[in-house]
């Protein structure tokens, strides 16, 4: 088995690509992306802010090009595909 390390380096790898393929996808089909919380997470983090802040699509929703990078290794919050972005809606900020 792979060392605690060496582990958490390559779940970080793997949800870096996993959240890079979301992107790109909900980019493609103008969808949003949607910023889901870890249940690991102990304690509130910018994380919980992420999963709950509105920037214009619904709390945890982003443009696909304007979704937060992960702010630590280690957390296991992922990124899913959400809701179609409709022609003339906007972030309110
Ligand atoms: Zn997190």
């Amino acid at each position: 088995m792979a060392s605690a390390p060496a582990r958490r380096l390559m779940l970080n790898e793997s949800r870096e690509a996993h959240a890079l393929s979301v992107r790109s996808t909900a980019a493609k089909a103008l969808e949003t992306v949607q910023w889901l919380l870890s249940p690991d997470h102990d304690e509130r983090d910018e994380c919980d802010g992420f999963a709950h802040a509105d920037s214009g699509y619904g709390p945890g929703h982003y443009a696909p090009w304007a979704v937060p990078a992960f702010p630590h290794v280690g957390c296991r919050c992922m990124l899913r595909r959400g809701a179609p972005m409709l022609p003339g809606v906007h972030p309110s900020r």
